[in-house]
């Protein structure tokens, strides 16, 4: 009997034992399932996060990507307009390049035309004519001229007057805007109005931003149309004050020419006329002062003569005056030839050698090599020599001296008449050459002229194709210089 009992404790032990094990698997296999839920929560936490996460930067990429896309849009408005000077085609190139791009459907802009007191449209897109024309009459408010007075810019989500937001909301009929001033520093200022139906959340502070700078670059380019407007005006006038000027002048011109001719027909006339009868003066003294026709008592003799020399006088001046004439008309042309230099200025020397010899005037030569010979008109190119040197003799005091250089000069001599005598003053230099010009010196107060000399000398010179010019120092001396061809 104890036999069965000890066993049944034993299996009773065993199943206690048995069960307890059981329980204790259960509570570990409890353990573990807790914590595989745990984990499980832990992994579904952060599949949200991650999903979340993705979302935001899916977000954020999206706003990136609509950023460029301004940005790019605002290059592109920029680029065309700031390249464009005329006022209609700055909103024009907004127009094409439209402001959707910047996130707006809608956009005005408006001038503010002083002279009118009056808005004036010059951007509409996304507008029927019949919404712009309530929109102009809403324009009455004073708030679009403070926008331009105080210079800001106002948008949906900045604008803290909710009623006047919603009001401005109703007139141009969107969700959100931005209205940005105009504000070039020259010519009509006014703003640009951006909207969309879209609501506010779309927009952010760097769209404000964004449309400023576009504003400004429209107030740069407006500016620059304005500038450009005025500079064409002024080049615009200038020209047809030129135009008409010229045609003064050239009439002037006509005017003078008429004039120069009819004065040198005129001189060229009378010259003529006083030559013949100076001529028969001149005769009859000669044959009265010869006594051929009977003998004349010594007064008489002496007023005859007097009457001849200044015949003389007469005659070599009207001689001149036809000269100019002659060469001024064209009606004298230069025999040109080949001529020796030293031959005209020993010629001239000779003729000379009275004068210089009474003053004691010492004149030198000196001709350099390539300057031997001219090709010219011997007769006149000798008087141009004899007025010159003559000139220097006559306004060069005792023991002076004149000197004479022919220099090679490109295809033509250079001549160069130097004297120490008086000099002229600097005031006279540009009208020497003027006919009927002298100087008032002591000179010419004692000794008579015609002031016709250096007016014969230019033409003839001029004449030849060559020029001259004066270099003088006041009781220094005066060098007279010109050039004329040399034979080919
Ligand atoms: P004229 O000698 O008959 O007065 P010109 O036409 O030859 O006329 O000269 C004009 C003026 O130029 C002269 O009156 C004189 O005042 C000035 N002039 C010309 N040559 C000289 C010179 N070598 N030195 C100083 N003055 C001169």
């Amino acid at each position: 009997m104890l036999y069965p009992t000890i066993i049944l404790v034993l299996l009773f032990s065993i199943l206690i034992v048995l069960l307890f094990l059981k329980i204790e698997k259960n509570k570990e296999l409890h353990m573990q399932i807790k914590q595989l839920q745990k984990s499980l929560d832990e992994i579904d936490e952060q599949a949200k996060l991650i999903l979340r996460t993705d979302i935001e930067l899916n977000k954020t990429q999206e706003d990136l990507d609509r950023k460029i896309t301004s940005l790019y849009a605002l290059q592109n408005i920029s680029r065309e307009i700031t390249t464009t000077l005329d006022e209609q085609q700055i909103f024009q190139h907004i127009k094409n390049y439209h402001l959707e791009d910047l996130g707006f459907e809608k956009s005005l802009a408006f001038l503010w035309k002083k002279m009118n007191e009056k808005f004036i449209l010059v951007l509409n897109i996304g507008y029927t004519p019949q919404e712009i024309e309530n929109i102009i009459a809403a324009l009455n408010d004073d708030f679009y001229l403070k926008i331009i007075e105080n210079k800001y810019t106002v948008s949906s989500f900045t604008l803290s007057d909710a009623s006047l937001n919603k009001k401005i909301k109703e007139i141009f009929k969107v969700q959100s805007f931005i209205i940005a001033p105009l504000l070039p520093t020259e010519g009509d200022k006014g703003f640009l109005l951006v909207g969309t139906e879209y609501p506010e959340a779309n927009l952010s502070e760097g769209s404000e931003e964004l449309i400023n700078i576009l504003a400004n670059q429209i107030s740069q380019a407006l500016e620059n149309a304005r500038l450009f407007e005025k500079t064409w005006q002024t080049q615009q006038e200038l020209e047809k004050k030129i135009e008409e000027r010229t045609q003064e002048l050239s009439k002037a011109l006509e005017d003078i020419k008429i004039i120069s001719k009819r004065k040198t027909d005129f001189v060229s006339a009378v010259s003529h006329e006083l030559r013949t009868p100076l001529t028969s003066i001149k005769g009859y003294t000669s044959i009265l002062l010869s006594e051929k026709l009977g003998g004349i008592p010594p007064s008489v003799k002496e007023r005859l003569e007097k009457i001849n020399h200044h015949t003389d006088e007469l005659v070599h001046l009207i001689n001149d005056l036809l000269d100019i004439s002659r060469i001024e008309s064209g009606k004298i042309t230069m025999k040109q030839e080949v001529c020796s230099l030293k031959e005209i200025i020993d010629k001239i020397a000779d003729l000379l050698t009275i004068q210089l010899k009474e003053k004691n005037i010492q004149l030198t030569r000196q001709i350099l090599p390539g300057a031997e010979y001219i090709f010219a008109d011997r007769q006149h190119i000798e008087r141009v020599f004899i007025n010159l040197i003559g000139n220097a003799i006559k306004f060069t005091p005792s023991n002076g001296t004149i000197s004479i250089k022919s220099s090679p000069f490109n295809d033509q001599c250079q001549i160069d008449i130097a004297d120490t005598g008086i000099g002229i003053p600097e005031e006279s230099l540009n009208y020497i050459f003027e006919e009927f010009y002298r100087v008032d010196n002591p000179i010419n107060q004692k000794l008579k002229g015609t002031g016709l000399g250096l007016s014969l000398v230019k033409r003839i010179i001029e004449a030849h194709g060559g020029s001259i010019w004066v270099k003088s120092k006041l009781n220094e001396g005066t060098t007279f210089s010109f050039t004329i061809p040399k034979p080919t």
